[in-house]
């Protein structure tokens, strides 16, 4: 008998396509008592129970009987004895690797050449009181990302099933055609696996084939002091897993930090405004100042003005994964009272007689009126 086309192995049995396994049994039985070498004295009866015996082994066997009935006789690498099963069913497994760095958190892990495919970026938004950006914080986050499904392991194919290497590239992942008019190859991704290289007969039924299943996520996200909004924290490998055991893409937290009811931040600095009586202003007094660490103490010279500044220094924000801290900028404001009762109307009267009408109790600043006369040239 020449080589050339294969018989089908169902012809070879001659059973159904939806033949039980019984009936394979049987079918082979009958057949091999028929064409046994030891029985039977023709030529042809020695190749004849080989193949009798070929197509046996494989639509005997449940996951190599798929694999025929989808690739037929050009199952990877051919199916010269079986021995091509023996190839992608067991001994060096190229695909364990791949497992392996997908299930030891894989983002840093060694990539092979034509590896499966990163799984998507993630975004997070995360709201930080204005506290927890200044000091930093852990916090605990919750959302839904594709995993490995634990039913494969992520491999796409059913449990007690193995994926078999592409019969379209012969597991290369990559096709080359040759364009005969320029003597030139070209190389395409294989489209039968994507270029992974190997493909699944029988697909899990948790995950369909795709290897990874919608899943709840808790991770702790540690936000460093000193963040501010519009900022965002990368954390490798918290994204969504890869189809087919690829590597997990990363998780990006955006900050968005709420404001504070009494600091205004600018860059590493704090302003505060403090709010101070004609007394206040005009005497000095030694005041306790909030600051976002606790209270402080500040002494104001006699005669502050509205808008001096007094610097705290290292009261502000931390600096960013830096030793140091930037200050908070106490900003005043004079203010003048509402409502007087009358002990105050009189004291502000009995005080208004001591003013000279020319000198406004000013400093000899020239003022408004000076600067504008300084500016125009007068
Ligand atoms: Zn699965
Ligand atoms: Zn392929």
């Amino acid at each position: 008998m020449t080589t050339g086309a294969k018989r089908d192995y169902y012809e070879v049995l001659g059973v159904s396509r939806t033949a039980s396994q019984d009936e394979i049994k049987k079918a082979y039985r009958r057949l091999a008592r028929q064409y046994h070498p030891d029985v039977n004295k023709e030529d042809s009866a020695e190749s004849k129970f080989k193949e009798l015996n070929e197509a046996y082994e494989v639509l005997s066997d449940e996951q190599k009987r798929a694999v025929y009935d989808r690739f037929g006789h050009n199952t990877p690498g051919g199916m010269g004895g079986g021995g091509a099963y023996g190839d992608s069913f067991g001994g060096a497994d190229p695909f364990s690797t791949i497992f392996d760095a997908f299930f030891g958190g894989a983002a840093a892990g060694p990539r092979t050449q034509r590896g499966p495919q990163r799984g998507a970026d993630l975004r997070y938004n995360l709201r930080l009181s204005f506290e927890e950006a200044v000091f930093g914080v852990d916090k605990e986050i919750e959302y839904r990302r594709l995993e490995g499904c634990p039913s494969c392991r992520g491999s796409g194919a059913e449990p007690g099933t193995d994926p078999v290497r592409c019969p379209k590239c012969s597991g290369s992942g990559e096709v080359r055609q040759r364009a005969p008019l320029f003597n030139m190859v070209t190389v395409t991704t294989c489209d039968g696996c994507g270029g992974t290289g190997y493909v699944i007969p029988i697909p899990c039924r948790e995950c369909r084939g795709e290897g990874r299943v919608r899943q709840a996520r808790r991770i702790t996200v540690k936000v460093p002091a000193g963040v501010d909004g519009n900022q965002q924290i990368r954390i490798n490998g918290e994204g969504e897993a890869g189809p087919r055991g690829g590597p997990f893409g990363n998780l990006y937290v955006a900050l968005d930090v709420q404001p504070h009811a009494l600091f205004l931040r600018e860059g590493n600095d704090l302003i505060f405004e403090l709010k101070l009586n004609v007394a206040q202003a005009a005497l000095g007094e030694e005041l306790d100042v909030p600051t976002i660490d606790g209270s402080e103490k500040l002494r104001l010279p006699p005669a502050t003005q509205t808008g001096q500044t007094f610097r705290l220094r290292g009261k502000g924000v931390p600096f960013l994964r830096q030793q140091g801290r930037g200050d908070q900028i106490v900003v005043t404001r004079v203010v003048v009272p509402q409502k007087l009762n009358e002990q105050q109307r009189r004291l502000f009267q009995e005080l208004a007689r001591t003013f000279d009408p020319e000198d406004q109790g000013g400093d000899h600043d020239e003022g408004f009126f000076g600067r504008i006369r300084d500016a125009l040239g007068l």
